[in-house]
């Protein structure tokens, strides 16, 4: 299992802000950063030692890209499968490429969940109208018919309240293979952001308290105002999840709270860093970009220690980074992603604020 030494340099696929998060922490760590990336504008090539601006299919590009890195990680989960192939056939990939089949696909994602033991919402498969109908018939509304395979912040998914009008709304489906998942009356949203070394260690920061708008993350409230025992159950979710996909880097779980009883649905799992970890970057001893680089470096963890009794993360959306001069000179630390244009819905950065 290779271990790289300061001087190396990390191959990271996808240029967006958390590629540029874990260029900087990997500079601040002395290794070095090569960003592939198929977007010319991605704000990672602002930060990084060598860039490649190609194709994610291009193996000529991915050929050259490999041979010029010591290790790769990944930005997000969506990497083409061919992708992983080629490069792990030439450096050690890790998260291993293992964890990308198992979360690019909602089946096989929840599957995975159920037989660990944990519990997720009611699911089943929808392959074409009569599947989602039997399944609604099952679930009862409201039940949520999702994309297996390339949703996020909501996309790729339609809450369906009744029975009429099925054939409509599976026609804007486009015949991709979906899931129909029963509706979670949930009290709060929770993420695990944890880490497993490549020597196997476990390590988990406080868990996250998340609120979405539109369906975007805007707000994560750390520690989440839960009981211990629900964070410890959380936690341990996180762990076998890691365990089982042999894991290394960081990833987060997200999970939903039912009830007084904090009954703990799992929603999804990220097999990267998180949104929701933003908090760490200066909430914690060690950031989750850090965290990630020194787990697939073969390095040993950081302290996951809060710096603070609260830390919250505001997410900054669309035209909210336009206040990035009354931030200056607030309370909170500020991280623009030097995207050059803001468009609705587009995270274009976040602000921390460490309550003492
Ligand atoms: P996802 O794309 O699965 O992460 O879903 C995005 C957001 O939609 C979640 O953060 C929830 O707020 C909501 N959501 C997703 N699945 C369900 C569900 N089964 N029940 C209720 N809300 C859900």
């Amino acid at each position: 299992m290779t271990k790289i030494t300061p001087g190396a340099t990390i191959g990271i696929l996808g240029g967006g802000q958390l590629a540029r998060m874990l260029a900087l922490s990997s500079a601040q760590l002395g290794l070095k950063t090569h960003i592939f990336s198929p977007f010319a504008d991605d704000p990672a090539f602002d930060v990084s030692t060598n860039r490649t601006h190609a194709d994610f299919l291009d193996e000529s590009a991915l050929n050259d890209f490999a041979n010029s890195v010591d290790i790769i990680t990944y930005e997000f989960e969506n990497v083409p499968a061919r992708t992983a192939q080629v490069l792990e056939s030439l450096r050690p990939v890790r998260p291993n490429p293992k964890v990308l089949a198992l979360t690019q696909d909602r089946l096989i994602e929840k599957q995975f969940i159920r037989d660990l033991g944990a519990q997720t919402a009611e699911f089943y498969d929808v392959t074409d109208i009569t599947s989602l109908k039997k399944t609604v018939n099952i679930i009862g509304c409201p039940s949520i018919l999702k994309t297996r395979r390339m949703g996020y912040d909501g996309k790729g998914q339609a809450k369906i309240t009744d029975q009429r009008d099925l054939e409509k709304l599976y026609m804007t489906f486009n015949g991709a293979a979906c899931i129909l998942e029963g509706f979670v009356n949930f009290s709060k949203e929770i993420s695990v952001v944890a880490a497993r070394s490549l020597d196997g260690l476990f390590s988990a920061y406080d868990i996250c308290e998340n609120i979405h708008e539109n369906h975007i993350l805007s707000t994560t409230l750390v520690p989440a105002t839960i009981k211990d025992e629900t964070a410890q159950g959380a936690i341990d979710i996180a762990r076998k999840i890691a365990e089982a996909a042999d894991y290394v880097g960081i990833f987060a779980v997200e999970i939903f709270v039912v009830g007084d009883h904090e009954a703990l649905i799992v929603n999804e799992i990220a097999p990267r860093v998180h949104n929701s970890g933003h908090w760490t970057l200066g909430g914690a001893v060690t950031s989750q970009f850090e965290q990630h680089i020194r787990a697939i470096a073969g390095w040993p963890l950081g302290s996951t220690q809060r710096l603070g009794a609260k830390v919250s993360m505001q997410n900054l959306i669309g035209k909210d980074c336009e206040q990035w001069k009354e931030l200056l000179s607030s309370e909170a630390s500020l991280h623009l992603y030097g995207k050059k244009e803001s468009r609705p819905g587009r995270k274009m950065g976040h602000v921390t604020k460490i309550h003492l």
